[in-house]
């Protein structure tokens, strides 16, 4: 994982930390260096441009240049701003502090794992939380939706609310919640219809199924390719229904996941968890400084 931005941001340390002295100068043409490697690590150009303004801000400090080892200290400043940027130490736990049957809300673009992810979380609450979950496909647009989440919930090994053909997705959002609370469901996760891109139509959806169900979390399932464009995905799916979490799929890759910066950045949501493979219990808890320091190499 993050690969070809690790290789190149080792260089620029390796460069820093071999220097004994620094000019302003150093600092800035390290800089840029790292704010290439940002770029084709495919972190979105703002986000970029942002960090690197914090990091030069503090690297080119009067106390960083007189140090003992300024290189050191400026590969520490930007160890820490890149942590700090993905979220901060340690990581952010699903919010299960609602009143039961508690909804949890699945958004993102078609193919991004959103479907995939409903079943790892219903795998991991039942797992490690002993919760009561049940697994609800919303999509009505792709006619094999449903039953994939049903066949993912059986391997699971948690229900799924029963097809009932020409709902519309908030009448099975409310059928749903019905379910839970009659059938004493501890957690039911809704998992929604993706487009190929951002549409009013998806977000109206989307909108109207969580005005209907109040979710505790709201789950934004991005696959760790994105590029550029995970910024106006964010940015999106945000501003119709605040996110409260990232799950970023597909870690497993060779994604440089230049994503999880400009996600994060632009949404403030803490990445909660990432995908490491298509298996069900493929699912683990997002440690920022852990993606840091594989950034860094
Ligand atoms: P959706 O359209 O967003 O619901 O996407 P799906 O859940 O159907 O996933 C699309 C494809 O990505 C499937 O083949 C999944 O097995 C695969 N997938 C999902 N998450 C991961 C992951 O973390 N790693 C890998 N390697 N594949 C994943």
């Amino acid at each position: 994982m993050f690969d070809a931005l690790s290789g190149k941001l080792g260089d620029v340390f390796d460069r820093l930390r071999r220097r004994g002295a620094l000019s302003e100068s150093d600092v800035i043409e390290a800089m840029r260096d790292i704010r290439l490697a940002l770029l084709e690590a495919d972190v979105a150009l703002p986000v970029v441009r942002d960090f690197i303004a914090k990091v030069r801000l503090q690297a080119v400090g009067a106390e960083v240049l007189r140090a003992v080892s300024p290189g050191q200290q400026v590969v520490k400043i930007v160890n820490d701003a890149l942590v700090d940027a993905l979220g901060g130490e340690g990581a952010v736990p699903l919010n299960l502090n609602a009143a039961s049957p508690i909804p949890f809300l699945m958004v993102g673009l078609q193919g991004s794992g959103k479907t995939t992810t409903s079943g790892k979380i219903a795998l991991l609450l039942k797992e490690k939380q002993r919760k009561k979950v049940l697994l609800a496909s919303l999509d009505t647009q792709r006619p094999a939706a449903q039953l994939q989440l049903a066949q993912l919930a059986e391997r699971a090994g948690v229900a799924s609310l029963p097809i009932v053909p020409g709902e519309t997705p908030v009448q099975i959002a409310r059928r749903a919640m019905e379910t839970g609370r009659r059938e004493v469901f501890d957690v039911v996760i809704l998992d929604t219809a993706g487009r190929l891109a951002i549409d009013q139509a998806l977000m109206d959806e989307v909108k109207a199924i969580r005005d209907v169900t109040a979710p505790a979390e709201t789950l934004l399932v991005v696959d760790a390719m994105t590029g550029q464009d995970a910024l106006a995905t964010a940015t999106a799916f945000n501003e119709a229904v605040s996110i409260t979490g990232i799950v970023m799929t597909r870690l497993d890759g060779d994604a440089r996941g230049g994503a999880a910066l400009s996600m994060r950045a632009v949404t403030g949501a803490p990445i909660k968890l990432m995908g490491m493979g298509e298996k069900l219990d493929a699912l683990e808890p997002f440690h920022p400084e852990r993606i840091a320091g594989r950034i860094l190499g």
